[in-house]
């Protein structure tokens, strides 16, 4: 499987859109939760990353990676 790659500020896709119909997550918050923020009606909830990796869908829109992290 590919290894998803997210960073604080990315907006990611759900398996699950939010009832308020949109399907677009920004990370707010990257810890052992991780907190995320529906870009529809700005509600936002806190999930364990483990739970967040599973439920996770694909990366819509990815922020700059930083110049101290190439690999
Ligand atoms: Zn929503």
């Amino acid at each position: 499987m590919e290894e998803k790659q997210y960073n604080l500020g990315d907006i990611v896709e759900m398996k699950k859109q939010h009832p308020c119909g949109v399907n677009e997550w920004k990370i707010i918050r990257l810890g052992a939760d991780i907190r995320i923020k529906c870009e529809g009606c700005q509600h936002s909830v806190m999930i364990p990353r483990r739970e967040f990796e599973k439920k996770m869908k694909k990366i819509l829109v990815q922020v700059k990676p930083q110049p101290n992290e190439q690999n």
